[in-house]
């Protein structure tokens, strides 16, 4: 039997360098390791992830949550099969015994899971990709080049501006793409001068404009500049639960109630190539989504990211308003491999699209890659083809796809 011998933890740091954990699972023969990221725009319903408080990195420090796995977890998995997933995940969610993992963190549980994939897919000697559920095919990735709303310092109330390229192959999007990222970067330059081609936090970057529709015409420019015309769309993810306050939400200098920013966002896909909106409403407004989903139906992808918080739970209630035509699934969001699978699956079961996605605090760790096929995703996003812990995603799947070619 392929027993777990021993679990570890240790803190490192993420991207924004904060605190994050980093796992380790041994059997006799082999090993996994796992690093957990942290998002900035969290959804209240997300699974909690367990600070230290106090002085230390502001608060910020893991190592409850590093405890937390060396021991009581430790104790508990010692002895299982690695290959046993879900009952690994249940027997953490069992051992925490809150709704959202408050007490044993989700950052503790989830890096335990993520490496008990790994660890059991190096024990079968097959890629995790393989491990998780064999390939079906390349993602179309939507990467990140303006960054604004919690992500950048700059005063773009939209979180994400994105590029959607389509070409034959996965290698040749993410060559569009980063063609774009370096047009849109003297574009940008030469508009705004040098300080504006400072990158936020997901390597896109952090113009001073205000306006999403501004950051629209630049990227616009930027491919019109190379001439890729229809092979570039675009995508937004509003992260609307940010500028959402006192029942209206604070966007471009004004406060729209939710119809205004309805007609708001289908006059943007009246004016230009927006094919995905992420979060359009704030995290509990399932019905507007709703009502977006159906008028933009055929022509828009509705995401759902703080609304559906990678939950089953969330996404029935979801699937039966028809809110939204497309999953955003963020494995923390969750905090085992297991419930992230069945919300998956779930969206997957519905017709609808899964985004794998990125957090805006990220480590190198290529995971979601290969979640990303073992699962059969449509989508990836991963931040802008820039910046070591995004580019580290986007690798993953480049190489993979030159060996498969080969
Ligand atoms: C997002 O909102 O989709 C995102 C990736 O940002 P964060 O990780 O800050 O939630
Ligand atoms: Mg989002």
């Amino acid at each position: 039997m392929s027993s777990i011998n021993l679990i570890r933890s240790f803190q490192i740091l993420d991207s924004r360098g904060n605190p994050t954990i980093m796992t380790l699972v041994r059997t006799d023969n082999n090993v996994g390791v796992a690093s957990v990221p942290s998002g900035a725009s969290t959804g209240s319903h997300e699974a909690f992830e367990l600070r230290d408080k106090g002085r230390n990195f502001h608060g910020l420090g893991v190592n409850k949550a590093v405890k937390n796995v060396n021991t009581v977890i430790n104790n508990k998995l010692k002895g299982m099969n690695v290959f046993e997933q879900e009952k690994i995940d249940y027997a953490m969610k069992e051992l925490d015994g809150t709704k959202n993992k408050k007490r044993l963190g989700a950052n503790a549980i989830l890096s335990v899971s993520m490496a008990c994939a790994r660890c059991a897919a190096n024990e079968k000697g097959v890629q995790l990709f393989e491990y998780l559920g064999g390939f079906h095919g390349f993602p179309t990735p939507l990467l990140n080049v303006i960054n604004g709303g919690k992500h950048a310092g700059n005063s773009i109330a939209i979180q994400e501006c994105m590029i959607i390229p389509d070409a034959k192959s996965f290698n040749d999007e993410i060559r569009i793409a980063s063609e774009v990222y370096h047009e849109l970067k003297g574009v940008i330059l030469k508009k705004y001068g040098k300080t504006a081609v400072n990158v936020g936090d997901e390597g896109g970057f952090a113009p001073p404009v205000n306006d999403v529709e501004e950051a629209f015409r630049l990227v616009l420019k930027a491919v019109d500049n190379l001439g890729y015309g229809k092979k570039v769309s675009l995508g937004i993810d509003a992260a609307s639960t940010e500028f959402y306050k006192k029942g209206k939400y604070d966007i471009n200098g004004k406060k729209l109630g939710k119809a205004e920013l309805l007609d708001y966002y289908k006059s943007l896909v009246k004016k230009y190539p927006l094919i995905s909106i992420e979060d359009p409403f704030y995290e509990d407004d399932f019905k507007t989504t709703a009502l977006l989903n159906k008028e933009l139906r055929g022509k828009v992808q509705v995401v759902g990211d703080d609304l559906l918080v990678t939950s089953a739970e969330r996404l029935h209630k979801s699937i039966g308003l028809k809110a939204c035509s497309a999953l955003l699934l963020k494995i923390n969001q969750a905090g085992t491999i297991t419930e992230a699978n069945k919300a998956c699956r779930t969206a997957q079961k519905a017709g609808m699209n899964v985004v794998v996605s990125h957090r805006s605090g990220e480590t190198c760790d290529d995971f979601i890659s290969d979640l990303c096929l073992g699962w059969h995703c449509n989508q990836i996003k991963a931040g802008a083809p820039c910046r070591g812990e995004r580019v580290s995603k986007y690798n993953r799947l480049l190489i993979l796809e030159q060996m498969m070619k080969k």
